[in-house]
């Protein structure tokens, strides 16, 4: 089932700078974000809190980052919209019969939470997650 909206996620071109625009904007503490890297997906990564949800800025490390591909397309801007289940797998089985594609299999992302990307072309051009807690 899906739960809420998890988090929206901006790809930005510098973390520390998009970081302190967000907090000031904000307006929150800057103590309740941290910063992470995600190997598998080759990225820096910040959550700041929003009530229930989250704004995660997404900045690639390398040139083989997707994120490095969107911003060269792109630029800075949304990048996708994270929705909380409590069972990704069960998930992707039912959006099957939909006709609903993913990138590849779920795997590790941040917070160690069970992640998969939605093909975008299925979904009116918007990069869809489905997150799962770590249990
Ligand atoms: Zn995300």
């Amino acid at each position: 089932m899906i739960k809420k909206i998890d988090h929206i996620a901006i790809a930005v071109q510098n973390l520390e700078t998009a970081l302190e625009t967000f907090v000031n904007v904000l307006g929150c503490d800057p103590g309740s974000i941290r910063i992470e890297e995600v190997p598998t997906e080759n990225v820096r990564v910040a959550f700041i809190p929003v009530g229930e949800s989250k704004i995660e800025l997404l900045e690639p490390m390398s040139e083989e980052s997707p994120i490095s591909k969107f911003l060269s397309k792109n630029g800075d801007g949304m990048h996708h919209i994270a929705l909380e289940t409590d069972d990704v797998a069960n998930e992707v089985k039912r959006i099957e019969p939909l006709g609903v594609q993913t990138l590849g299999q779920p795997k590790e992302g941040a917070g160690g939470k069970t992640i998969v990307f939605l093909h975008p072309r299925q979904t009116n051009r918007v990069l869809l997650e489905f997150c799962q807690k770590k249990h």
